[in-house]
């Protein structure tokens, strides 16, 4: 063995419940060897050479915080487009981008862009960061028209499950009111609005831009600093939720290049689009999970596969059963046909990878079900780990059922606080928007659920202590109101659903989410314990950095 390093710290929570507290974790070749006290552990320091750090003895240590779902790589690819959004940003590298309160800001900016366009007609200005719910209502073809009828504008939602367009750009895309693609947006006239809507419409849509999209390397520079995001966030590991969208080799070495010039302290793991591995791999797709299997490592490796059924919270485009939408609109389905998802995950079930099914609305919640219940009495399976992803407007009565099948939730509770409010009178009403997030529901039906961002592709941060404020406390964003009071969790269950429960959504929990002799030395390191601290106050504990496999990264303004 290894020589041992031993840190020191004020308290560990360890989340393992049978031994919850420790002031010491003794660590070699990356994984715990033991976790208690300087004393308790003796009997490993008689026999071991080993050091003591004290470092950490005035700060708490928790098992490295685990974000269950983002976009690192493909958000960055959006970071480095003109910036539209309604909060203050940054580029992939860090530079900060002002925001646009409303539609009227963002039309203007986007005017001021064709001014100063200089390329030829055909080149398009790609922006993104819409938020048509907080900016105060949807673009479409006849505004963006009246900005410029002869630059070709594309501009992509924050959440970007539509992109919005003028008519130079739909004639750069080659699409017309006959055009039959799923998820193109017309007015009721039937002409088309500009509207390209969820993953197979958007796919269509990127075709022009795609060089502006990806040649450019964004998505590798974000990789830097979104590794700094996550360890001034206390996040180790991250699973990537939607891998393969621009080309599975590019983004696996980009992943590979990061991680080895030391520039992503995090353990990732990448989980394919369907759509993608079903256009690339036919039905041979299990020869691709089999020579995956071989490239894994600790930090990189490829797992489950990944499935989007509707569309976003805060692009208003899920999918909602009675009574809908506020103003008549639907949303939308995603590109696999809902009569087809049973044959589509049927032969990922038999296999035994785990599924990742995202949905938003109840409608989609409920054919998720469906589809679950179906695929258990085909093939009954113990220890699937289904899993449905976002989880946002939900029933008491779907917690129950969801756990009666056997699945899991990974869950968006960011929305409860910094859109609630918004979407009360704009999209889905109050009852059904102050109650996305159902935690409680879920804690009562004996569910297990992980909490996560889908940092950076909706309005809100990376950042698990918030995740833990809002589902213990679901203060709307006036902090004060308390929204769908019921559905709040303790302090315990929010912190087990950012450590070991994340770890068991992705089926990482027999080597990550808590500190116990076996698993890999990942810690969060914090000023105060969780545990005893006001809960209101939660969000605000300092964090000063994690400790990856043993390695420390300290946060930028720390080290
Ligand atoms: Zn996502």
């Amino acid at each position: 063995m290894e020589k041992l390093r031993v840190f020191t710290a004020a308290k560990i929570r360890t989340m393992d419940p049978g031994r919850p507290e420790a002031t010491a974790v003794a660590v070699s070749g990356g994984r715990i060897v033991s976790v208690g006290s300087l004393e308790s552990m003796q009997p490993w320091l008689r026999r071991s050479p080993h050091e003591i750090d004290d470092s950490f003895a005035g700060r708490v240590l928790m098992p490295g915080f685990i974000d269950p779902h983002t976009h690192l790589r493909l958000s960055g690819t959006y970071m480095g487009l003109n910036y539209v959004g309604p909060i203050a940003s940054t580029d992939p590298e860090g530079n900060r981008l002002e925001a646009f309160p409303d539609r009227a800001s963002v039309i203007e900016h986007l005017r001021s862009l064709v001014t100063k366009h200089k390329a030829g007609p055909d080149e398009p200005i790609v922006a993104w960061g819409y938020d048509p719910g907080a900016q105060q209502g949807h673009l479409d073809r006849t505004l963006l028209d009246e900005i410029s009828a002869d630059v070709p504008l594309w501009v992509i939602a924050y959440a970007p499950h539509i992109v919005y367009t003028n008519t130079p750009m739909i004639k750069l895309i080659g699409v017309d009111k006959d055009s039959r693609i799923h998820g193109l947006g017309r007015f009721p006239d039937g002409s088309l609005n500009g509207w390209f809507i969820e993953t197979e419409a958007t796919a269509v849509a990127s075709r022009p831009v795609r060089n502006l999209l990806y040649k450019s390397g964004f998505g590798l520079k974000s990789l830097k600093l979104q590794g700094q995001v996550a360890v001034a966030s206390g996040v180790t590991t991250t699973a990537d939720m939607i891998y393969g969208v621009e080309s599975f080799e590019r983004e696996w070495s980009d992943h590979q290049r990061a991680i080895d010039a030391g520039d992503l302290p995090l353990r990732m793991l990448m989980v394919p689009f369907e759509s993608r591995v079903r256009k690339e791999f036919g039905d041979d797709f299990m020869e691709f999970y089999s020579s995956m299997k071989e490239r894994a490592t600790d930090r990189l490796a490829l797992h489950g596969v990944k499935y989007v059924n509707d569309g976003s919270y805060p692009s208003m485009t899920l999918r909602l059963n009675f009574p809908g939408y506020l103003d008549g609109e639907e949303g939308l389905r995603g590109e696999v046909p809902w009569q087809d998802m049973v044959e589509r995950m049927l032969p990922f079930w038999k296999n035994g990878i785990q599924i990742h099914s995202h949905a938003n609305g109840d409608e989609t919640v409920d054919m998720t079900l469906d589809t679950l219940n179906a695929l258990q009495n085909i093939a009954p399976r113990f220890d699937h780990r289904f899993t449905i992803e976002h989880y946002c407007i939900s029933t008491p009565a779907q917690a129950k059922r969801l756990a009666a099948l056997g699945g899991l939730a990974s869950v968006n509770p960011y929305f409860v606080h910094y859109r609630s409010k918004i979407h009360a009178d704009s999209g889905f009403g109050p009852d059904r928007s102050e109650t996305t997030a159902r935690l409680g529901s879920l804690v009562s039906a004996g569910a297990t659920f992980a909490l996560h961002s889908d940092y950076n592709l909706v309005v809100a941060p990376m950042h698990p202590l918030t995740a833990a404020w809002i589902a213990v406390n679901r203060l709307g964003a006036d902090n004060e109101t308390v929204v769908g009071p019921g559905e709040r969790i303790s302090v315990e269950r929010a912190l087990r659903a950012i450590t070991v429960d994340a770890a068991f959504v992705l089926r990482k929990d027999d080597v990550l989410g808590s500190i116990e002799a076996g698993k890999f030395a990942d810690f969060t390191i914090l000023d105060d314990d969780p545990f005893e601290v006001d809960p209101f106050k939660l969000k605000d504990i300092p964090i000063r950095g994690t400790v990856l496999g043993g390695e420390v990264n300290l946060r930028a303004d720390e080290a």
